[in-house]
């Protein structure tokens, strides 16, 4: 067991009035903007620089000392510099032996050295020890005081005292500590602000191939084929017609791509007779980034409302009332009232506005603030049940749209089906497998699977 020193002891039981000296290490920008969130919390602080001279920058109530000297008045000491310079720590490590050092370093890329800064700095002083701490932290935040945006603070460490001392300071600086664990989740940890939003990077590049893919595919067909055919020029369609195409067909693929994995895994599951084996790589992913997927989903749906919403107003479409009115006057003729299309059009409309109404509440209860105040049947009841009634009414939208002329053969151009016709094809495959998931012959083997029910037990009693 690791045997906490009397200093440190003494620091772990004064939680109230007076606190213990923070050290820090550097005087640039980080070591400051902490050391100054330091003070204003109540802690002494004692910075350890090259240089002894203070300046204007640096906290006024803060001492400034030589880094041997300030190292022996305090019990942590954060280092407030980069990795590249860790080397000047070596010939100080009989006065940081027993002292624990807090490592905030970052890395310009991810994975830029073998082992992570905070296990480098294990090496340089073996008798530290050692918490990895506030890297996901900027200098600015603590500065300036915004600190809503992140006020985690992911710690970790192999002393379990040493990392709760750490963990009181973040607390005392109104932030909120998350243990990681052990000094292995080091490396983790110092690539999480170098990430690039890792969770949208497919759900985005889908969208863009989709959205390029059915960008040529409705060109080809609304705009060239009149063109090349009719001697019409549509070519305005690139504004509203054709993006109010694109916008729903990729709402609905998306949509049905959050289910499709969750229809994958039971089928792999049911396969197997097991829930106690890995999915592929690629499944555990693409599971992984589904709230990412339907997020981006909902903001095509939203645009296509916004698109529709305009239709009215739209040059091309008063004009075509007015003339079909004015050759209904020249015939002196009236159409009657076509209820088929009365009824098509009104269903439409209908499901349209149901699927648009549940994916928004789809979306607001995947907010964090929505998501952490209910509970996981409740999160699972929305996310599941209503998820798939949404993908219906979306789906039963779309199939209405196409109406009479849904599969006719005078929709096809050049062979091409309508683009909305391309959009079903997932969205049908998935509702049509979880229709089949659900008969009791099925599911009940698969609730018992994922209750720990196996085929096959490895393990036998
Ligand atoms: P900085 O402004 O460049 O300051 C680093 C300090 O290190 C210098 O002011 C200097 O302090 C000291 N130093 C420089 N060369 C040295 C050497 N050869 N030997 C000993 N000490 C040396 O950097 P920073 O932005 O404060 O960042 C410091 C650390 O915090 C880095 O590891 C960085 O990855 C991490 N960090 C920074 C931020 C941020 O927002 N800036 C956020 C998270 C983590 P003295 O002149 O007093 O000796």
């Amino acid at each position: 067991m690791n045997k906490i020193p009397s200093n440190i002891m003494a620091l772990a039981s004064n939680t109230s009035n007076k606190r213990e000296t923070v050290c820090i290490f550097g005087t640039g920008d980080f070591g400051r903007a902490l050391g100054h969130k330091l003070i204003q919390s109540g802690y002494p602080v004692v910075f350890g620089s090259r240089s002894t001279q203070t300046s204007g920058l640096i906290p006024k109530d803060a001492e400034v000392l030589n880094h041997a000297e300030a190292a022996q008045k305090a019990a942590i000491i954060i280092i407030a510099i980069q990795r590249q310079h860790y080397n000047f720590l070596a010939p100080l490590a009989d006065i940081l032996h027993g002292k624990i050092l807090v490592d905030i370093s970052n890395n310009l890329k991810i994975n830029q050295y073998p082992e992570s800064n905070a296990e480098y700095l294990a090496q340089i002083v073996p008798g530290a020890k050692i918490v990895k701490a506030f890297n996901t932290v900027s200098a600015w935040a603590l500065q300036s005081g915004t600190l809503d945006a992140s006020r985690q603070v992911f710690v970790c460490g192999n002393d379990m005292g040493a990392k709760q001392m750490v963990m009181d300071i973040v607390r005392a600086l109104s932030l909120t500590p998350l243990d990681q664990g052990s000094l292995l989740a080091a490396q983790e940890i110092e690539n999480y602000p170098l990430q690039l939003f890792p969770m949208w990077k497919f759900p985005i590049l889908l969208s863009l191939g989709l959205t390029i893919f059915f960008f040529f595919y409705c060109l080809i067909r609304d705009v060239i084929y009149p063109y090349v055919y009719e001697n019409k020029n549509f070519s305005f369609f690139l504004a509203i017609s054709i993006p109010n195409r694109i916008c729903p067909i990729l709402a609905l693929i998306l949509l049905a791509l959050v289910y499709l994995p969750g229809v994958l895994s039971a089928i792999i599951q049911l396969y197997r007779g097991t829930k106690y084996r890995r999915f592929p790589d690629w499944l555990d992913k693409w599971m992984l980034c589904r709230k990412q997927l339907g997020l981006v989903a909902l903001a095509f749906a939203s645009l296509h409302v916004l698109y529709t919403l305009v239709i009215p107003i739209r040059s091309f479409v008063r004009w075509r009332i007015s003339t079909y009115i004015v050759s209904q006057a020249l015939n002196n003729k009236t159409e009657p009232l076509d209820t088929t299309n009365a009824w098509l059009s009104d269903s439409y409309l209908a499901l349209g506005i149901l699927g648009f109404f549940f994916f928004v509440l789809l979306g607001i209860t995947s907010l964090p603030s929505v998501s952490n105040n209910v509970n996981w049947r409740e999160f699972r009841f929305v996310q599941s049940k209503l998820g798939y009634l949404t993908l219906l009414l979306c789906t039963a939208h779309t199939l209405v749209y196409g109406g009479k002329w849904f599969l006719s053969p005078t929709s096809y151009r050049w062979y091409l089906p309508s683009a909305y016709m391309l959009s079903l094809i997932v969205p049908c495959i998935v509702l049509v497998v979880k229709f089949v998931l659900i008969l009791p012959c099925l599911d009940k083997p698969l609730t018992q699977i994922r209750q720990g029910w196996e085929r096959n037990p490895r393990y036998s009693e």
